[in-house]
């Protein structure tokens, strides 16, 4: 696997698009002081996933963006693009020829792209894990990195060495391993407290379900005794009423047979009276010629009385 290409477009000098090739062979790359040699090793551990700002020479990772000069104004986007060639059977893909890129705006948004893929950070370093070939790994020696790792501490020196030997992968697995196992501890204490706080819940919740349960059987009840109590009374309602319904009849039958009764005796009235009127009419007429005989027998009596005393006197 060799170093096929660089193209960079927007990364700190380099406003204009620019290619690089990398012939078989060794490749120099030689300036004069500040024309930039040290940004393409910057683009190429930018590409490579560098995160650090500090690393890349800068205050914050806009600082790698063109930020323009007195003849030309800053642009909006910086995009590095390397190639990598004979890569089938040395990194885990079927391509021969692996691109990797990298983008970044002013406003933050970034990408990371394989074979002009968009994918993340991750896909990056596992896929260059083990090759010597990344942000912190030994293929890129910046001014000043040789003699730093001949002086660094042990430690630093062994991941070199690690890096080399291929065991980087196996001892990122394994601290990923180790990070996963405790996140999964600390999820399985709090899955502890959510199980017993659901069954604190479900405790209580069974107790709430038992009582309505219990309200629900006495409610039941209720409404069967309700029903019961209902159709007795209609029962007993239906059989007053029906009773009361024949007393009507009887009464209205009743009625009837007194109001005949009462017709008939009007018309025995009627005629009493009419007799009556007639027996007070003979009466005084009887009374009329009573006192016309009762009259007569006065003046009858009165003249034999007088015929009495005359017929005394002539015998005198
Ligand atoms: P030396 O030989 O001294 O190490 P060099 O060739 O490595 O120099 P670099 O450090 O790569 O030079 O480049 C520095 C130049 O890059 C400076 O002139 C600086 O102004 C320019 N530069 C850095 N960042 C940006 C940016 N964001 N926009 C424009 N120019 C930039
Ligand atoms: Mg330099």
């Amino acid at each position: 696997m060799r170093l096929k290409s660089l193209e960079i477009h927007g990364f700190k000098s380099f406003a204009d698009k620019t290619k690089l090739e990398f012939h078989e062979g060794v490749t120099g790359i030689v300036g004069p002081n500040g024309c930039g040699k040290s940004n393409i090793v910057d683009s190429m551990r930018w590409v490579l996933g560098e995160t650090s700002a500090k690393a890349l020479r800068g205050g914050e990772m806009a600082d790698v963006i063109f930020n323009g000069t007195d003849r030309r104004s800053p642009l909006g986007m910086a995009e590095v693009t390397l190639t990598l060639a004979d890569c089938a059977g040395v990194l885990d893909t079927e391509y021969d020829e692996v691109s990797l890129g990298r983008r970044v705006f002013r406003d933050g948004k970034s990408d990371y792209l394989i074979n002009k893929q968009p994918c993340r950070l991750k896909d990056i370093h596992n896929l260059l894990m083990d090759t010597g070939i990344g942000r912190s790994s030994y293929s890129i020696m910046e001014q000043g990195k040789i003699d730093m790792l001949l002086s660094s501490k042990p430690e630093d020196r062994r991941a070199v060495f690690e890096e080399a030997a291929g065991i980087t992968k196996y001892k990122t697995q394994k601290k990923e391993a180790l990070r996963k196992l405790d996140y999964t501890e600390a999820n399985l204490v709090r899955i502890r407290d959510v199980i017993a706080e659901n069954e604190r819940q479900i405790r209580s919740l069974s107790r709430q379900a038992s009582k309505a349960k219990r309200y629900q059987s006495l409610f039941d009840d209720v409404r069967t005794l309700e029903l019961h109590l209902s159709h007795k009374k209609w029962r007993e309602l239906r059989a007053e009423k029906s009773g009361l319904t024949t007393s009507i009849r009887n009464l209205r039958l009743q009625q009837d047979e007194l109001e005949d009764a009462i017709e008939k005796r009007q018309a025995e009235m009627a005629s009493a009276r009419v007799e009556y009127q007639e027996i007070e009419n003979r009466l005084s007429h009887l009374q009329a010629q009573l006192a016309r005989f009762e009259n007569e027998i006065g003046s009858a009596n009165n003249r034999i009385e007088f015929n009495g005393e005359r017929s005394h006197e002539h015998a005198l």
